[in-house]
């Protein structure tokens, strides 16, 4: 199905095998509020590797394994089968980020990362901008052979276990005042601090706290790309992540689709299996029916990628993917819970946990209201055609 070649289904099955693997200790997870004991995680981050996992989307002659577009998302729609992010040590480094990085940043940071040494995490969110990124107000200040970088951070996913941030701020001197700058920060680093760790709905390892940067130091070597282009690399790495979001979706909806299916059929009330209720039947159909389509999607967008289609269908086609396949995976979770009655509501129970994990997906990456006006421009200004 799909016509996957004998490597995209090579490449499928061992993302498979690693997702079986992790299944059965989820609700140890769950019940440790995320945490595995750190020899079990680094295990699992090693059979990641073992088994061609990690940095899919980095290129071979760096380390990586380059898989095509359709082969990440292959292996990514098999991480979104495990709930409590436990699949997340299937690596996918900043791809966006080697075209752009000098030797020395290459060696520093982009290497490492490749190689599992050391794990990113992004610090562009604040209080009074997420959607909206020109309104953040964190700053970077050129002060000889370096920058000084103020401001604090909402949200920074996996902070706690990274080795150094991209952060955003914008420039307030110099030719490029007001325009936006990157910067990679080591973590921990003088002037870098946690004001503090909010509790979010998902039950994962990866925290997002809120982070204050003040008047940290780092040498102009750390600065992206060059001054003015902070805002340009977002657009290459949401399209790659947008894409993800809707592989791990497209894993989601497809276990808990098995799942109730498999309950409902064994399941009786009044002697008969509830499969057989219309009622319950409505929502295996439907669950099914639009996993179908959004995998149809998702895989198209991948191969279009694969392809070389114009980079702005491109951006428009990973926003329907992302927004189509989180909405269907939220409305799947939905009817789980229902299917399986006052066991989904329990947190050993796949549903329960998948009720809560997916909502996110509509949220992080560019909200679904976001992905709408994105996909609404690119369709006035192109046409259906174009782009379905
Ligand atoms: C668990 C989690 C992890 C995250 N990890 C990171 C991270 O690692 N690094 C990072 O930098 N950020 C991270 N984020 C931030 C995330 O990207 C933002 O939350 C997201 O982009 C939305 O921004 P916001 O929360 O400020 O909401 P807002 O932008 O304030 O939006 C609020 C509401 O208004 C709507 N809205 C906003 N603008 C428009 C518009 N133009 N038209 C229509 N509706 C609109 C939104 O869709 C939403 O419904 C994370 C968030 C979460 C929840």
């Amino acid at each position: 199905m799909y016509g996957l070649s004998d490597e995209d289904l090579r490449i499928q099955g061992r993302a498979a095998t690693f997702a079986e693997e992790l299944i059965p200790l989820e609700t140890e997870a769950e019940l440790s509020g995320g945490d595995l004991p750190k020899e079990v995680t680094a295990g699992h981050a090693a059979r990641a590797r073992e088994l061609g996992l990690c940095a899919t989307n980095m290129p071979r002659e760096l380390g990586g394994l380059g898989y095509t577009a359709l082969q990440q998302v292959l292996v990514q729609e098999q991480v979104g089968r495990v709930t409590n992010a436990l699949a997340w040590v299937a690596t996918t480094p900043p791809s966006w980020l080697p075209r752009v990085a000098t030797p020395f940043q290459m060696e520093k940071f982009v290497r490492p990362s490749i190689l599992g040494e050391r794990e990113e995490c992004y610090a562009i969110t604040e209080e009074g901008a997420g959607s909206d990124v020109d309104a953040i107000e964190a700053t970077a200040r050129r002060d000889g052979d370096e920058y000084v970088l103020n401001g604090e951070k909402w949200h920074v996913t996996s902070y706690n276990s990274a080795d150094y941030a991209f952060f955003q701020g914008k420039l307030t001197g110099g030719a490029h005042a007001g325009e936006h700058a990157m910067f990679l920060v080591d973590l921990p680093s003088p002037g870098v601090r946690v004001v503090r760790t909010p509790a979010y709905s998902h039950t994962i390892s990866h925290h997002h706290p809120i982070v204050a940067f003040e008047e940290v130091r780092v040498p102009a070597t750390h600065l992206v790309g060059a001054e003015g282009d902070g805002m340009s690399f977002a657009y290459e790495w949401f399209r790659f992540e947008r894409l993800m979001v809707a592989a791990r979706c497209l894993g989601a909806a497809g276990r808990l689709t098995q799942e109730m299916t498999q309950f409902a059929a064994a399941r009786q009330v009044r002697g008969v299996p509830i499969a057989t209720l219309g009622a319950i039947q409505g929502m295996l159909a439907d669950s099914l029916t639009e996993l179908f389509a959004a995998r149809s999607l998702t895989y198209e967008t991948a191969r279009a990628i694969d392809a070389g289609t114009d980079v702005k269908i491109q951006h428009a086609q990973c926003s329907m993917a992302k927004l189509y396949a989180s909405e269907m995976a939220g409305r799947v979770a939905d009817r789980a819970v229902q299917v399986f009655g006052g066991r989904g509501y329990m947190r050993e129970n796949v549903a329960e946990r998948f009720f809560r994990e997916l909502r996110v997906e509509r949220i992080w990456e560019g909200t679904s209201e976001i992905q709408r006006m994105i996909i609404a421009r690119q369709l006035t200004s192109r046409g259906v055609s174009a782009l379905a």
